[in-house]
């Protein structure tokens, strides 16, 4: 009997003996698939030309979404690199979202990676005197006031500018978005209409605009849009989805949509050819 018990605990043993030796083999195996890729920071900053020292904006915690971003684009500069992973470029649009910050200011940022509450309405909206607008038409306290001042003085010279959308609600853009998926599909849709949240006409800060007499859609082929080009950051208006910057915005040129940053950051963005999402991950985003 005692013996029959001495051979039952040596096999326990054995079989516990066996069992820990594999899992350890397999561990290890696990170990060097790790190992192999594993770097140290130090070495993974060389590779990125240790631009951590030479830029505000480089965020540790992304070191590993730089380095795969910058695999895809091997011709990119290291600051670019970090520039459009922090924009979040790196990812698919309306993926890895986040709530929009600087609510209430003219700094905010609604994109296709930052979005507002459905309750959300801005503070001091205010009715845009109507000789400006396509009826009534509300827009922010500052940026209502900044494009009054636009308007008047493009009229004054000569110039016919007209607000035809400005703030909408968040029910309201559902509306819209839904009605264009209706007709064109989500991915034709997400193109040219922001969804629900994601819609800068939500901030109040942001206004589409017409010369009357024609489509806004023509806008680009009118005088009044080299007069835009030349004026609106002058009152603190940007073109805020232009040519050629489709894959930072995240929308089709619009020659017709403008929002309101303020004189002194316009004004940098027109002389910089920026867009607002490379001045926010540069400028605003870490301050
Ligand atoms: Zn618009």
């Amino acid at each position: 009997m005692k013996r029959k018990v001495t051979i039952a605990v040596v096999v326990v043993v054995l079989i516990f003996i066996v069992v820990m030796a594999t899992n350890k083999v397999l561990s290890l195996g696990k170990d060097d698939d790790i190992n192999n890729q594993v770097i140290s920071l130090d070495d993974k900053l060389k590779v990125l030309g240790n631009i951590d020292t030479k830029i505000k904006y480089f965020k540790n915690d992304y070191i590993n979404r730089y380095l795969a971003y910058k695999k895809k684009n091997p011709n990119l500069t290291n600051e670019r690199i970090v520039l459009e992973v922090n924009i979040g470029l790196d990812q698919e649009f309306y993926t890895n979202v986040k709530k929009s910050s600087h609510l209430n200011t003219p700094y905010i940022l609604v994109n296709k990676f930052y979005y507002l509450d459905q309750d959300y309405v801005p503070d001091k909206l205010e009715v845009i005197d109507t000789k400006y607008s396509l009826g009534e038409k509300y827009l922010v306290n500052i940026a209502r006031i900044s494009f009054e001042a636009l308007a008047k003085k493009a009229s004054e010279e000569g110039y016919t500018i007209r607000a035809i959308s400005t703030y909408r609600s968040y029910d309201y853009q559902t509306t819209l978005y839904n009605n264009y998926v209706k007709s064109d599909g989500v991915e034709e849709a997400d193109t040219y209409s922001a969804r629900p949240g994601f819609s800068e006409h939500q901030t109040g800060l942001t206004l589409d605009i017409d010369n009357v007499s024609s489509n806004y859609m023509q806008f680009e082929s009118t005088k009044e849009f080299t007069w835009m080009q030349n004026n609106a950051h002058k009152y603190g208006f940007i073109l805020r989805y232009p040519k050629g910057k489709e894959n930072i915005t995240g929308y089709t040129y619009e020659a017709w949509h403008y929002r309101y940053v303020g004189v002194v950051v316009a004004t940098f963005i027109h002389n910089n050819q920026l867009t607002y999402e490379e001045y926010y991950a540069k400028y605003i985003e870490n301050q």
